[in-house]
């Protein structure tokens, strides 16, 4: 295994999956009923970004870090809403005020849950699935709505599905070691989506150069399937070698008004966390019918 989140945890890519995490949550709360979550890849839950090995890449400074320091009075109040749940969560993980404690998606997902709903968490790794287990039951306390499991995600995703609930999401976040994984997540996807259609599916993706990511959007294109939205933040030029120069979301089925607060929101957001670049963009690969 060579890849631990610890050394990116926290940054302009956490950030903006996190975000999204939260808004997609907070609109299916809108509903008392309960709703399913399944996290594909889901790492250890929360980060110790006094480590020794967040401090290594120091990403997170140019990630949460920044957008804790940006100047709240001048950000537009629908951006401010839209920022509120995700900063609320990161408070009250760091109650003194310094940023040492940062959630992974397991946190920000247990932590929303309401006792009607019903979350999945997979981690193909044991070591990173024990952590996860104990780290989260001593956080949160034993809960039986939510599920730890040693698998591989990308099983999971098909075999996981359709929940029982009507209403859900399942998040696919992974490494990114492999050059192939682009198309496998769309592929993967795509078998889970003929499972369960009505479902919201958020896929992470880096942005290094552009084929793979193309590739992968392509497939999504070609699928057939309505109402998929791409959201893209890009920081570093994209010739920069070997760097994260951005990072996007394939959202499938995206709650109703999310298009238009991701229009507000992303600007503000590479502005914030833009280094040698500062761009946004939003579109729909496929509209909603
Ligand atoms: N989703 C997490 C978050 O937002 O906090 C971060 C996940 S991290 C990017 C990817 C995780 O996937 C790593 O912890 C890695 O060990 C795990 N992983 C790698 N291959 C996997 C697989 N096939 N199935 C499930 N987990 C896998």
């Amino acid at each position: 295994m060579n890849y631990r989140h610890i050394y990116h945890a926290g940054n302009f890519a956490d950030c903006l999956k996190h975000i999204v995490l939260t808004r997609i949550l907070a609109y299916l709360q809108k509903k008392d009923k309960g709703y399913f979550v399944l996290d594909t890849h889901a790492g250890i839950g929360q980060y110790d970004l006094s480590s020794e090995e967040a401090g290594k890449t120091g990403e997170w400074q140019e990630g949460i870090g920044r957008l804790l320091a940006m100047d709240r009075q001048n950000v537009p109040p629908a951006v401010a809403e839209s920022l509120a749940g995700y900063l609320g969560i990161i408070e009250s993980l760091n109650p003194e005020g310094e940023m040492k404690l940062y959630p992974g998606s397991p946190r920000i997902i247990a932590q929303m849950a309401r006792p009607v709903d019903r979350a999945f968490f997979i981690e193909k790794h044991p070591e990173e699935e024990q952590t996860l287990f104990h780290t989260m039951t001593r956080a949160m306390g034993r809960n039986g709505n939510l599920h730890f499991r040693q698998d591989d995600g990308w099983v999971a995703l098909r075999a996981d599905l359709p929940p029982q609930e009507r209403r859900g999401m399942v998040l696919v976040d992974p490494p990114f070691e492999e050059r192939d994984e682009y198309v496998r997540m769309a592929e993967a996807f795509l078998k889970g989506y003929r499972r369960w259609s009505t479902g919201i599916y958020c896929l992470w993706y880096p942005i290094k150069a552009r084929r793979e990511v193309d590739e992968a959007a392509q497939i999504l294109a070609n699928s057939g399937i309505d109402n998929i939205l791409r959201a893209e933040l890009v920081i570093h030029k994209l010739d920069t070698a070997k760097r994260l120069n951005g990072t996007g979301l394939f959202i499938i089925n995206p709650p109703y008004l999310l298009h238009d607060e991701l229009q507000a929101l992303l600007p503000v957001l590479a502005d914030i966390f833009g280094q040698t670049a500062h761009r946004s963009s939003l579109e729909w690969i496929s509209p909603p019918k």
